[in-house]
């Protein structure tokens, strides 16, 4: 987001966390209280109104660039297809103070959630990583668990980003078109941990989603809550392909190269896997 570009009011964030909250259930990629969502906001917002309750936090890791701007970020434990029918249960709003240690949170009377999610310090991480090296004043970032993805992370030779990527493109052409930076895998890493926080970051600088191996994925937009959900969505339909075709005993040809490198030139996509 330039700053050229119009900026959306809070009402407009919440209702765009709910909704992306909403679809990433319907593809099944969040069970019961699973899956988190963040947004940055790098502009001057009103959030008294909404979050009047206020109560001085740390933060899990130090993100100086995000001094002064402010972060909505889902609760712990809170299901993210309940997001849309009441927001202001299930996020909270902070606001990170000088040195980026620590915050304010600012939440409604009607939480329902104790603490932020679990995840909050990969999300954090991702925010200070791309603030600090782009200037981002708009960021949305999404963790699901979308089981076709994570099925194939399991699977060995799935765990490179070569074979991942040259068996996933391969079934629609859509896919490279909108994922055409490939989708990054890390191994398993305990979740938030600080090594999974920095494999995270590095992989987000390379691909707009990772595979967290054995877990699940985090995407990451830089206009909306919707298309990081979209790269999620069009990830975890490529893999549900995959997925089909090995059940089916792997008779699909799938899309050739020469097919991919077609649809690439017609849509003017330069990636390593057309
Ligand atoms: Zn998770």
């Amino acid at each position: 987001m330039t700053d050229s570009e119009p900026r959306p009011e809070l009402d407009d964030l919440l209702a765009n966390i709910g909704a992306g909250g909403a679809r990433i259930s319907e593809i099944d990629a969040s069970e019961a209280g699973a899956g988190n969502i963040s947004i940055l906001i790098g502009w001057d917002i009103e959030l008294r109104r909404r979050f009047p309750l206020v109560s001085e936090i740390e933060l899990p890791v130090s993100v100086p660039s995000l001094a002064g701007k402010a972060l909505l970020v889902t609760g712990s434990g809170r299901r993210l297809r309940q997001i849309a029918q009441d927001p202001l249960a299930s996020v909270g709003a902070v606001v990170v103070h000088e040195g980026g240690d620590a915050a304010t949170l600012r939440t409604s009377p009607s939480r329902l959630f104790e603490r932020l999610t679990s995840e909050f310090n990969s999300h954090l991480a991702v925010h200070e990583d791309q603030v600090s090296r782009r200037g981002l004043s708009f960021q949305a970032v999404v963790h699901a668990q979308p089981p076709h993805l994570t099925y194939l992370s399991h699977i060995p030779a799935y765990r490179d980003l070569e074979v991942f990527n040259r068996r996933l493109v391969r079934w629609e052409p859509e896919t490279i078109v909108a994922l055409s930076e490939g989708i990054g895998i890390l191994e398993f890493l305990v979740p938030g941990s600080p090594e999974m926080m920095a494999a995270n970051v590095a992989g987000l600088r390379e691909h707009q989603i990772v595979v967290w191996s054995k877990h699940g994925v985090m995407a990451r937009s830089d206009r909306s809550v919707t298309r990081a959900v979209d790269r999620i969505e069009y990830a975890e339909t490529a893999a549900r392909y995959e997925y089909m075709d090995l059940m089916a005993g792997q008779k699909a040809e799938g899309l050739t190269r020469d097919e991919l490198g077609q649809v690439a030139r017609t849509f003017g996509i330069t990636s390593r896997w057309a």
